[in-house]
Parts: structure tokens; C-alpha cells; sequence
């Protein structure tokens, strides 16, 4: 052999061992690429699929498996998919899948899945068609798992909706039933229940539970909290989490067992409620109808749902609180006004005693006379129960002013209203020498209120007046107290005017005499008319005062009737 031949030989088994070199790192460039994307697709829960039309043959990445959740071996279909798809969403998935195959062209859709575990997951998917030279078609896309940015925005939404329902002032109920359905509407499978811890009798008492059998809230409802009550007696005796997450063996529902068991209650995770001090205000429960433990994003939601609920239970609790001040300044506001009519009240009921007593002798005079004038003994003891029944209405309409009872609204004839406010202002005007008329008409309508707050209001307005009118004329000094009917958008409302001729107020004043502690008298508080607008306002109407067209000022009191509605 030529040393020609040694040479092109070993040339070529170079060249091969160059070529298959070249072929291996290749094939692991192939392989990491391969392993890159991979992992991309799973750093990213972005799976990929390919699906023949004419044969139905579907491939899957690894990823896609995984969203899926089915193990390799499973050969993909349609009815895989089926299999997975939310039953809400399974005739829109249908729908999609039969016009892509028709249509042939791109599309996109999104659904929800539920996992063998019953969690839900949200998945984007957007599929090209690919059209070969034999016509057939192909879909070559991706199926993205959205859930973790679907949950945000739909927890975002939820929180949202409360929160502007607790700024709107909605009722702790409805905003309650909001939280539980939030939570409910992200974890499926999931009953709650808010629980509202009383201090006083250390019951749990119903605060919302919107799928929870009513059976079952019924007989959790004033449940004393200890350190073995379920899970929410316990969660709020002991201000800690507690995860039972079979009811069936855990001790802690040893004495309510069967209750949950026979409402196929299986788990119970109970989260204290804590104000922003850390005082127990109730529970959030959640239940499942099978042993489960939350998963990490559940006990995030937990978390989420109990702090909203925590600023709901608060901020109800110091609106009762501001409410509570509110009627208690009123009380003081209203003992006040009784404090400056102390002088004819004693007069008015002193006058009556007077007659009294005076009547009483009359009758003596007369009896002891042989045959007593029976008719003259008859008018002074007419006169004698007519006079204690003045004196006793008077007292009456004192007590009730004085006495701190908590707000009671009844369906009230606002000419009542007046008539026990004159009463008890009659003496007052009469040595303020201030005419008051009335003009009352039948047609007043009846509104839904509280008798003494709204007495106190007209009691005050009388009174400014009569006080307004101190330095004028005495023949000039006349209040007028006018009732009206009125219809203002469909609505039908009573309106009082109490006109005084006094001295009046500047156009730029109207809106600071409401304002608390504002007052022009030397030993006035400035706190009548702002109390009196609070009181007005929360009987849904309104307050203000206008200049007159002569001397002094007309202040307007309108209410809703009770009716509301013009007919
Ligand atoms: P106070 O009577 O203690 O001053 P109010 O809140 O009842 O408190 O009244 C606030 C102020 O509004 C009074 O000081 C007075 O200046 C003005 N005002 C109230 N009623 C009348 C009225 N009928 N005419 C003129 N000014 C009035």
C-alpha cells in the first residue's frame, strides 16, 4: 500500500470522526434546547399541543401534561380535555373545539379546569392552523395556566366591591355575605361562615354564611366560645388559627361531631377575626364537604378575607359608637333645653297645683252647708282633674324629654309633635310675650320617627325663635309654626316651617349656624341646630334655614312621610 493510500485513509477517518463529532454536539445542542425549552414552558405554565383535525391525533408537551394533570402514558384527546374542563364551561369548550375544526382557522379561548383534587385552575389557550401541501390542517398552539393572574383580578375585583359596599355604608350582613362569597366564588367546593363574637356573653353569634345549611347555622348560632368548641368556638377562645382538617377524628369537635357530620360537613379551618388592637371580633370558617388541608394560596385568601372582614366588623362597631355619642350629646343637648325651661315649667305646673288646691277649698267651703250646691261641687272637681291632668302632661312631656331611652322610630302625626313641643312652651312664650300660631293642615302626612328626638328638634327651633325675638316689638313678636304636604320627585314628604320675626341672620351665616359649637349668644353652647340636623338627617330628611322676605328667619324641617311614595 502506497503511502498515498495511508494518507487518504487516515484523511477520511478524520473527517469521520470531525463529522460525527459534529453530529453529537449537534445532538446535545438539540438536547438543551430541547431541555431549555422545557423548562421555559414550565417556568412560564406554558404548555404546547399539536392537534391533527382529520385524525384527531393530539400531542402534548411535558407541560401541558402537568397543567392537565394526567401522566405521560395518557394519550391525549378531546375527551381528556372534556374530562377537565369547569361543567359551567364544558358547552363553550365544546363549541370552541367543534368551530375550530370547521372554521380551520386561528383561535383563542379561556376556561376554567377542575383538578382530580377539585381546585379550579383558569387556562388561556391561543392555537395557529398550519395548512400542508396536501391539505391537511394542524393546530399548533399554546395552553397558558392564568390561574395565580385570574385569582388576583378577581380577588382584586372582590375586594374592591367590598370595600366600596363598606364606604357605601351597607349593612354589616350584606358585606359579610360579600366576604364569604368572594372566597367562595375562588375556592370551589368551599362553604364559610362569619361568626360574630358577643364580649359580654362570650356567644358566637350568625354574622353571614351564604351555602352553609341553615340547619346547621341555626344550631352553631350562640355558641359559647372555650378551648374545645370546634374549630371557631376554639379559633376565637384561644385568638389562634385552628386547621381541622378531619372532622371525624379530631377532638376538637368531640361535642359536634355528629351536628357537622350529619350536614356532610368533613373539615373545618377557623381564623380569628381580629380588631386592629387584636381583640377577638369573630371567626371566618371555612368548610369542605371532604378531609382537606388549605394549600398555601387558600390560607393567602384566608388572610385576605379576614382583614376585610375585620374593617367591616369595625367600622360598624365605631359607627355604633358614633351613633351611641350622637344620642348621648342629644340626652345632654336635651336636659340643657329642660335646664332653660325649668323656670316655666315649675310655673306651669305650679299653676295648675294652685287651681288645685284652690278648687279643693272651694269644695270644702261648700259641703259643710246642710245641702251642698252639688252642681257647683260638680264643675270644681271637673276643674280640679282637668288642672292634675295638665300638670300631669306636663311632667310627662318632661320625663320623656329627660329620660336617656335609646331611639325608637313609630309612625307619628307631626301636628302630636307640636302639640306636645307647645305644651310644654306655653309658659315660656307666654312671659316672652311671643303670639305662636299654628297652621296644621289634615293632610299632613304621618312620618316614621322617633317622638322625643324629633320634639327636641322643634323644641329648639321654637325656642331660637322665641329667643330671636327678644328685643323686638312686643306686638311683633309672633312664631308661626306651618305644616305642609309636599311631592318632590314622586316622593311625598311633610314639611314644618317655624317663622319667627326676629332678628335674623345674614345670607352668608345660613350655613354656619349648623356647624357645631357655632353661636352668637353670650351663654349659648352652638350645639342645638347641629343636633338637630344630625337627628333630622337620620330620619332621611333634611334641615336648613332661609332669611325672611322682612325681619327675621324661617328654619325647614322635611321629612319623608311614612308612605313615601305620591299616590
Ligand atoms: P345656641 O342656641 O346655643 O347658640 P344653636 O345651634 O341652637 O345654638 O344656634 C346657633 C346659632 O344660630 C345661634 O347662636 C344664633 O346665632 C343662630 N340662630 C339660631 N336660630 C336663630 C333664629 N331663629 N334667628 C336668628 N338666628 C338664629
Amino acid at each position: 500500500m502506497s503511502t498515498n493510500d495511508d494518507e487518504a485513509r487516515l484523511l477520511r477517518s478524520v473527517a469521520l470522526q470531525n463529522a460525527s463529532s459534529i453530529l453529537m454536539a449537534r445532538q446535545r445542542a438539540e438536547q438543551r434546547q430541547e431541555a431549555f425549552l422545557a423548562e421555559a414552558q414550565r417556568l412560564s405554565h406554558t404548555g404546547s399541543f399539536g392537534w391533527r383535525v382529520a385524525t384527531g391525533e393530539i400531542v402534548w408537551s411535558d407541560e401541558t401534561y402537568r397543567i392537565f394533570q394526567y401522566d405521560r402514558t395518557t394519550t391525549p384527546t378531546a375527551e381528556c380535555v372534556l374530562q377537565r374542563v369547569h361543567p359551567e364551561d364544558t358547552p363553550q369548550v365544546k363549541q370552541a373545539i367543534e368551530r375550530a375544526s370547521q372554521d380551520r382557522k386561528d383561535f383563542e379561548h379561556e376556561c376554567r379546569l377542575v383538578m382530580p383534587d377539585s381546585s379550579v385552575k383558569y387556562v388561556h389557550v391561543v392555537a395557529h392552523v398550519l395548512h400542508d401541501e396536501s391539505g391537511g390542517v394542524e393546530f399548533v398552539g399554546a395552553v397558558m395556566d392564568v390561574t395565580e393572574r385570574k385569582r388576583a383580578a378577581v380577588l382584586l375585583a372582590g375586594e374592591k366591591r367590598l370595600l366600596e359596599m363598606i364606604a357605601r355604608g351597607d349593612s354589616r350582613a350584606l358585606v359579610l355575605e360579600g366576604a364569604c362569597r368572594v372566597f367562595e366564588g375562588l375556592a370551589s367546593g368551599s362553604l364559610s361562615s362569619i361568626l360574630l363574637l358577643d364580649p359580654k356573653t362570650n356567644r358566637l353569634r350568625h354574622g353571614a354564611a351564604p351555602s352553609l345549611p341553615i340547619t346547621y347555622t341555626e344550631a352553631i348560632d350562640g355558641l359559647v366560645i372555650g378551648p374545645c368548641v370546634g374549630s371557631c368556638g376554639t379559633a376565637a377562645y384561644r385568638a389562634e388559627q385552628m386547621i381541622v382538617a378531619d372532622i371525624a377524628t379530631d377532638p376538637l369537635w368531640a361535642d359536634y361531631r355528629d351536628l357537622a357530620l350529619g350536614h356532610g360537613l368533613r373539615a373545618c379551618w377557623s381564623t380569628p377575626i381580629l380588631s386592629s388592637t387584636g381583640k377577638v371580633l369573630g371567626t371566618f370558617a371555612i368548610y369542605y364537604r371532604e378531609r382537606r388541608s388549605p394549600t398555601p394560596h387558600e390560607r393567602e385568601l384566608i388572610e385576605q378575607i379576614t382583614h376585610l372582614a375585620s374593617i367591616a366588623v369595625e367600622r360598624e362597631q365605631a359607627e355604633e359608637a358614633l351613633r351611641q355619642a350622637q344620642a348621648d350629646l342629644a340626652h345632654v343637648s336635651r336636659v340643657t333645653t329642660m335646664g332653660e325651661l325649668t323656670a316655666s315649667i315649675a310655673h306651669e305646673v305650679n299653676q295648675p297645683l294652685t287651681a288645685v288646691v284652690n278648687n279643693a277649698n272651694a269644695c270644702l267651703d261648700l259641703l259643710p252647708k246642710g245641702a251642698p250646691n252639688v252642681e257647683e261641687v260638680r264643675e270644681a272637681l271637673a276643674e280640679i282633674i282637668d288642672d292634675a291632668d295638665r300638670a300631669s302632661a306636663v311632667i310627662l312631656h318632661v320625663r320623656q324629654l329627660a329620660k336617656r331611652a335609646p331611639i325608637e322610630k313609630s309612625l307619628l302625626d307631626l301636628r302630636d309633635v307640636v302639640k306636645d313641643v307647645l305644651a310644654l312652651a306655653r309658659y315660656e312664650s307666654a312671659a316672652r310675650r311671643v303670639t305662636i300660631h299654628t297652621d296644621l293642615p289634615e293632610d299632613l302626612p304621618s312620618v316614621s320617627g322617633d317622638r322625643v328626638q324629633l320634639q327636641q328638634v322643634l323644641l329648639n327651633l321654637v325656642m331660637n325663635g322665641m329667643e330671636a325675638m327678644n328685643t323686638v316689638e312686643e306686638s311683633k313678636r309672633v312664631l308661626t309654626i306651618c305644616g305642609r304636604l309636599e311631592t318632590r320627585g314622586g316622593m311625598r314628604a311633610a314639611s314644618l316651617r317655624v317663622q319667627d320675626s326676629g332678628t335674623g341672620f345674614k345670607p352668608e351665616e345660613m350655613d354656619r349656624l349648623f356647624e357645631a359649637f357655632y353661636t352668637t349668644k353670650p351663654q349659648g353652647m352652638g350645639m342645638g341646630l347641629a343636633i338637630s340636623r344630625s337627628i333630622i338627617e337620620a330620619h332621611g330628611g333634611r334641615l336648613w334655614a332661609e332669611p325672611n322676605q322682612g325681619p327675621g328667619a324661617t328654619f325647614l324641617i322635611s321629612l319623608p312621610s311614612a308612605g313615601h311614595a305620591a299616590s
